[in-house]
């Protein structure tokens, strides 16, 4: 393999390190811990390993975490007590509601209930807006761990051509603006961009969030490429993957991230940064 590797295990370990040190270091001058509310309704199994995860990394970094677990057939209504009840909790800092959600429950309207300041995701519009206009706010956790690997590793990124696939809310979007912040040029290819491999061949940076295996082909690729995977894909013998062929892509690229070990403890480790950044914030809003 040509590329090095992006190890986001690595680089996550030592953000939850820092975070860690932080804590200790709130606490010694009394502070209270960082509190995160974690919302799981129903029990599809994927998202009940994340929540577990995420909880299990909460705990061992001093967090004070909370579940919330609902039955898959909870009434919007009750889910949007729930969180109007979390907003006001002093001791909540971070409220977090795994996604997705059953169908009879309007993910939007749940995302905008959450009261901006204690939106660990970023999703909420107050936060995408901040983003968009290049304004302190709560970043998208994957867009903005993907940021703090390339930070971590070095690697110069204003002037690249920055290609991402995909463009949904969780990811594509809120990527392209990280990027452009960076001072990328930026482009966004989707199920209807014309002539991805063209694309994608002009890319220094690729982002692939398409969420099909090993879709990215290594033709696409120009040498010396910095290839970020998203994807998280689940094969029929119960292996995960990526969304880029990766053996193939690592023999043209400079840099590359595994799956798994690359982009998704990069996730849980930015929601717990948003977390304390939202302690820290509060405690200054109210003068702690
Ligand atoms: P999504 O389904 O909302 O978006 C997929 C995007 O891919 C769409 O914008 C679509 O237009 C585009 N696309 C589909 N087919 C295409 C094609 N043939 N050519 C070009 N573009 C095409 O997915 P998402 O929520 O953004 O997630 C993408 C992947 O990333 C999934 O595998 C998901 O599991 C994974 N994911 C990983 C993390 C993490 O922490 N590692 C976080 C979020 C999502």
């Amino acid at each position: 393999m040509a590329a090095r590797l992006l190890d986001g295990k690595a680089c996550a370990r030592q953000v939850q390190e820092d975070l860690a040190s932080a804590v200790r270091a709130r606490r010694e001058a009394g502070g209270r811990a960082p509190g995160l509310a974690v919302i799981l309704v129903g029990d599809n199994p994927a998202s009940s390993i994340y929540v577990r995860k995420k909880r299990q990394t909460c705990e061992a970094i001093g967090y004070l975490s909370t579940g919330h677990d609902l039955p898959a057939n909870v009434p919007q209504a009750e889910l949007l007590a729930l969180i109007e009840t979390l907003n006001a909790d002093a001791a909540v800092d971070g409220i977090l509601v795994q996604l997705p959600l059953p169908d009879q429950i309007d993910a939007q309207a749940v995302i905008n209930a959450i009261h901006p300041d204690k939106d660990v995701d970023g999703f909420h519009p107050v936060n995408m807006g901040r983003l968009a206009l290049k304004l302190p706010g709560l970043r998208p956790c994957t867009p903005h761990g993907i940021m703090t690997l390339l930070q971590r590793a070095e690697i110069p990124l204003a002037g690249l051509h920055a290609v991402i696939i995909g463009q949904s809310n969780i990811v594509g979007r809120p990527m392209a603006l990280e990027l452009l912040n960076a001072r990328c040029t930026v482009s966004i290819c989707h199920s209807r961009t014309q002539d991805l491999p063209a694309m994608l061949r002009q890319a220094d940076l690729v982002v692939a969030a398409v969420g099909k295996p090993r879709f990215v082909q290594a033709d696409w690729i120009k040498p010396g490429a910095i290839v970020i995977d998203v994807g998280i894909n689940r094969l029929n013998d119960g292996k995960l993957c990526g969304d880029v062929d990766f053996e193939p892509v690592a023999e043209k690229a400079a840099w590359i991230t595994p799956v798994p070990g690359g982009v998704g403890p990069m996730t849980v480790a930015t929601l717990l940064g948003n977390t304390l950044r939202a302690a820290e914030q509060r405690d200054s809003a109210i003068g702690g």
